[in-house]
């Protein structure tokens, strides 16, 4: 009975030592995954669309550049297919859809299922967790990509409307890009910026002297789009660094930055105005890049909606030496685009995917 007494008391001991070292395992756990600079834990999401761009735009912009791009330097790469519920080849509004929200839905609709419901995007849902969230284009800040993550319209190009969603929404925090006449050159006559700055948005007109610390920044620098980057120069990067440092907090941020005008170029069949807008998109995803490596608690994807143009690099003399770009539509094309992730549960995003599972990856890694 005695033995049996000690072997119960060695049992007791070494039992609650264990459930001590397992509780001081819990709490190190805990401690750890509470630090804000955790690299396995992602609070800050940067989503950078190229509207319009595929594996050609950026192979020329590859071709056009000495130094390693912005591209090379994501550690993981995947294939996104973009048909929309109503056609093989979609539209930005559809596209955009899709990526935001995870629905696919027809061309033309934004941020709606293909039934007209409208569906809470990827912006929304982390607003909803206690995210900042914003969104920077070179666009129409009401244009298709941008709206597809705030407003719900039956049609994209109901601007008036879907600049209204902007004012009206509770889970957005920074707007920087164009479209101020959706604003405030209505047909309703309502000063929707006067709305927003009694609502207490700062509101600038460009990118100068901008108050970074300001709760909410609403920032609409053109009537109309942002010119192209030969007349706008770095306005891209630079909102990009205006936006990140005001969204920058403790519960992190989601901010959506567009390089819209790639798609603009490639309509146009312009390859100066293509690679012009490639090298500013490049420029700005270093921007983004260089705050992922300052801040590890932040996920870097990089994808599109679509690509434009049924771009081309070919052999012009058939001599293995020049290279042409060739346009062979002036309308989108069915190709797949490519994804390129950074930072922690960025090999989710490998293979080949559909636009609709870029918002479930991103949620999966989040939680
Ligand atoms: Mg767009
Ligand atoms: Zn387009």
């Amino acid at each position: 009975m005695l033995i049996n007494h000690k072997f119960a008391l060695k049992l007791f001991i070494m039992k609650t030592t264990l459930k001590l070292l397992s509780l001081f395992l819990v709490i190190a756990f805990i401690s750890t995954s509470c630090n804000k600079d955790d690299k396995n834990k992602v609070d800050n999401i940067i989503l950078l669309i190229g509207d319009g761009m595929s594996i050609p735009q950026i192979n020329a912009l590859m071709l056009t550049c000495d130094t390693t791009t912005a591209f090379d330097k994501f550690p993981v790469t995947g294939l996104v297919k973009t048909n929309s519920k109503s056609n093989k080849i979609t539209d930005s509004a559809a596209g955009g859809t899709a990526i935001a929200t995870g629905h696919k839905t027809n061309n033309g609709m934004i941020g709606m299922n293909y039934d007209s419901i409208a569906v809470p995007s990827i912006l929304e849902i982390m607003s909803d967790k206690g995210k900042k969230t914003g969104v920077v284009v070179t666009s129409y800040a009401t244009h298709a990509t941008p709206a597809s993550f705030i407003a719900k319209n039956i049609s994209r190009n109901n601007y008036e409307e879907i600049a209204s969603d902007f004012s009206e929404s509770d889970k957005i925090d920074v707007v920087i890009g164009g479209g101020r006449k959706h604003f405030n050159k209505r047909s309703d006559n309502i000063n929707l910026i006067e709305t927003m700055q009694s609502n207490g948005w700062r509101y600038y007109d460009t990118l100068i002297n901008i108050d970074t610390s300001a709760d909410k920044l609403l920032i609409l620098a053109d009537d109309n789009h942002l010119p192209p980057y030969s007349q706008r120069g770095d306005f891209l990067p630079d909102a990009t660094s205006i936006a990140l440092k005001n969204l920058k907090n403790e519960n992190g941020f989601f901010l959506m930055i567009e390089g819209s005008q790639i798609d603009f170029a490639c309509h146009a069949k312009d390859s100066t105005y293509l690679i012009n807008e490639m090298k500013d998109f490049n420029n700005t995803i270093n921007v983004v890049l260089d705050f992922a490596r300052n801040n590890p608690n932040t996920l870097v994807v990089v994808t599109a909606d679509h690509e434009t143009g049924g771009l081309t690099i070919i052999d012009p003399d058939e001599r293995y030496t020049n290279t042409y770009l060739n346009f062979s539509t002036g309308s989108h094309s069915p190709l797949m685009v490519p994804v390129f992730a950074y930072g922690h549960g960025a090999e989710n995003f490998s293979g080949i995917i559909d636009n609709t599972d870029i918002i479930d990856i991103i949620l999966d890694i989040v939680k």
